[in-house]
C-alpha cells in the first residue's frame, strides 16, 4: 500500500517533480498541503497537464495552480454517500480528514464499487499443477495418488496417524458416527452453537441429538453443561453413544475438561474441526484430540478443495472402516458383494490436488486471518459497543471468521448498515436448540439462568475475514463498522 506521505506536495514543489510523483504512485492524485500539512487542494494529473499547457514551463511550482477548495470527507460518511459526492463533482477520489483536519487517507472510486464478502476461496498458485498432473496421468476418479498424498500431508500437518479424504465435512461426520456404530434412538451429544452440518448426520443415523450450551470464553462447548447432561443421563441409565464437540470460527474448544468427562463416562468424542483446521490447543492441533476428528474444505473454509472433507484418527481401524463405508461398503471379493449399507463419499483425485496446493499455503492463510482480526480488534477498541471474540484461548486461534458481540445494537441493523457500504457481514450460527428442526430435542446449559449460545446468536456478528482481503478493503470494513456502531 502507498503511504499517505508519498502523496504530499507543497507550494514549492515543481511541476516536473509532481509529474514524477503522480506517475510513480499510479493513483492519479496528489495532495497539496501547507507547511503544517493542512490540505490546500487535491491535484490530479489533469490539473498538472493544464498547468503545463498554460505556462509551458515544467519547472514552475505548484503555487501557480488555481485556488480550489478541496472536496473532502470524514470517516463518518458512508460509502454510498462518498460515491454520490464523487459523481456530483465528477471526481474519482476523496481525501478523508481526521479529527484535527489532517488528511488521514484517500478513498478511490475503485475501492467503493467492489463488494467485500465474508470469506472467499483463495488459491495459492500450485493447485493447477496438481490438477494438470491428475488429468495428464488420467487419475480423474475418486481414487489416485493425489488422494493418498493429501491424506498423508494433512495427517502429518496436524500430527495424526490416519486420514480419509471424503466429499464433505458433513460426510466425514456421518462416517465418524457410522464407525462408532451409532444407530436408531442412540443419544448423541453435540454443541448447540454450530452449523447444521454438524448435526444432520445424527438424523441420518436415526439417532437422537442432545444439545449442549457454549461457554463464553471459547464460545464452544461448556464443560459444566456437558457434565450436567452426563449426570442427568447416567442417572437414567442411558448414556450417549458419542459427543460431537465443535470448534467454531478458528478457536478450539476447551478440550481437556471435555475429554476428561468423556473418558470418565467412557463415551467417544468426535471433534468437528471444520472451522478450526490449523488451530492449536495446548500444543495439539484442533481435530486430533478426540477419538475421531473432521475437517471441511468447503469453499468458505480456511483452505478449500471447492468441496470436500477429511476424517482423521489415531485409530487405524476407524479410518479403514470409514474408507470401506465411503466406497459403498464393498467387500473385498472378486465380484460386488455387500453385507451393509454404504455411501459414495470419497473425494475425487482432482479435488485432492487442489487440497495439496492449498495445504502448502495454509500457514500464510492463518497468518492473514489472524492479522485481519488483529487490525479489526485494535482499530475498533470500544468495549461498551463491541466485544471481540476472545483471542488465542489455550493456544492459537486461526480467526477463521473475525467475530464479536454487539452490546448496543441488534446485529441485523449493523449487517444492514455494512451492506449499504457493499460489505457482507453475518449473524453468528443460530443454535440448534432454537431450530424448528430440533424443537423436540433436549438442551443442557451450565445452570438454569444461563443460555450462552442463545446470547451469542442474539448479539453476535461475523465480519469479512478472507485471507485475500486487501488493506484498503480491511480499511473499508473498519471505517464502515466505526460508522455503523456510532
Ligand atoms: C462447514 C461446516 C461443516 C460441514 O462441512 P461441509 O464440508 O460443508 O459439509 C460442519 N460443521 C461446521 C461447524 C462447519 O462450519
Amino acid at each position: 500500500m502507498n503511504k499517505l506521505s508519498n502523496f504530499l506536495v507543497f507550494n514549492n514543489t515543481t511541476l516536473k517533480n509532481s509529474f514524477v510523483k503522480i506517475e510513480n504512485l499510479g493513483k492519479g492524485i496528489l495532495l497539496l498541503v501547507d507547511d503544517n500539512l493542512k490540505l490546500i487542494r487535491t491535484v490530479t494529473d489533469g490539473d498538472l497537464r493544464r498547468l503545463l499547457l498554460k505556462t509551458g514551463n515544467i519547472n514552475i511550482t505548484l503555487d501557480n495552480l488555481p485556488k480550489l477548495a478541496p472536496v473532502t470527507i470524514t470517516y463518518s460518511i458512508s460509502n454510498v454517500e462518498a460515491l454520490k459526492l464523487m459523481n456530483d463533482y465528477a471526481i474519482n477520489h476523496l481525501p478523508i480528514l481526521g479529527v484535527n483536519g489532517d488528511v488521514v487517507d484517500i478513498i478511490y472510486r475503485s475501492d467503493l464499487d467492489k463488494k467485500i464478502l465474508l470469506s472467499t476461496p483463495h488459491l495459492g498458485g500450485e493447485e493447477i499443477n496438481y490438477i494438470s498432473d491428475a488429468i495428464q496421468t488420467n487419475w480423474v476418479a475418486p481414487v489416485g495418488p493425489n488422494i493418498d498424498a493429501f491424506e498423508n500431508e494433512i495427517a502429518s500437518y496436524v500430527g495424526i496417524q490416519n486420514a480419509a479424504a471424503v466429499s464433505s465435512g458433513t460426510a466425514a461426520i456421518h462416517l465418524a458416527l457410522r464407525v462408532l456404530n451409532i444407530s436408531s434412538n442412540d443419544l448423541v451429544y453435540c454443541s448447540s452453537l454450530t452449523f447444521v452440518g454438524s448435526v444432520n448426520p445424527i438424523l441420518y443415523q436415526c439417532a437422537q441429538p442432545v444439545f449442549i450450551d457454549s461457554e463464553m470464553m471459547t464460545w464452544n462447548m461448556c464443560p459444566k453443561a456437558l457434565e450436567r447432561a452426563f449426570h442427568y443421563h447416567s442417572s437414567l441409565g442411558k448414556l450417549p453413544k458419542a459427543v460431537i464437540v465443535v470448534s467454531l470460527y478458528g478457536q478450539s474448544a476447551n478440550m481437556d475438561p471435555l475429554l476428561d468427562l468423556c473418558k470418565f463416562y467412557k463415551v467417544p468424542l468426535i471433534e468437528d474441526a471444520a472451522e478450526s483446521l490449523g488451530a492449536i490447543y495446548k500444543h495439539k492441533y484442533s481435530g486430533t484430540m478426540g477419538d475421531l476428528g473432521i475437517y471441511s474444505f468447503n469453499g468458505n473454509k480456511i483452505i478449500t478443495t471447492s468441496g470436500g472433507g477429511m476424517l482423521v484418527s489415531n485409530n487405524s481401524s476407524y479410518i479403514d472402516r470409514a474408507k470401506y463405508f465411503a466406497t459403498q461398503a464393498k467387500l473385498n471379493e472378486a465380484y460386488y458383494e455387500h453385507t451393509e449399507v454404504g455411501y459414495n463419499y470419497r473425494m475425487s483425485n482432482i479435488l485432492a490436488g487442489i487440497g495439496r496446493g492449498q495445504l502448502k499455503v495454509i500457514e500464510n492463510r492463518i497468518n492473514s486471518r489472524r492479522e485481519i482480526f488483529e487490525k479489526y480488534s485494535t482499530s475498533i477498541n470500544n468495549p461498551d459497543q463491541i466485544k471481540w471474540m476472545p483471542t488465542d484461548v489455550n493456544g492459537r486461534s486461526t480467526h477463521w471468521l473475525s467475530s464479536a458481540i454487539l452490546r448496543r445494537h441488534h446485529p441485523e441493523l449493523i449487517i444492514e448498515r455494512l451492506s449499504n457500504d457493499n460489505i457482507e457481514a453475518r449473524r453468528v450460527w443460530k443454535p440448534m436448540h432454537m431450530q424448528p428442526l430440533f424443537r423436540n430435542c433436549d438442551y443442557f446449559t451450565a445452570s438454569s439462568e444461563i443460555d450462552n449460545s442463545r446470547y451469542l446468536f442474539e448479539h453476535g456478528i461475523c465480519f469479512p475475514s478472507g485471507s485475500n482481503l486487501r488493506q484498503n478493503e480491511i480499511d473499508r470494513v473498519i471505517s464502515s463498522i466505526h460508522c455503523a456502531i456510532m
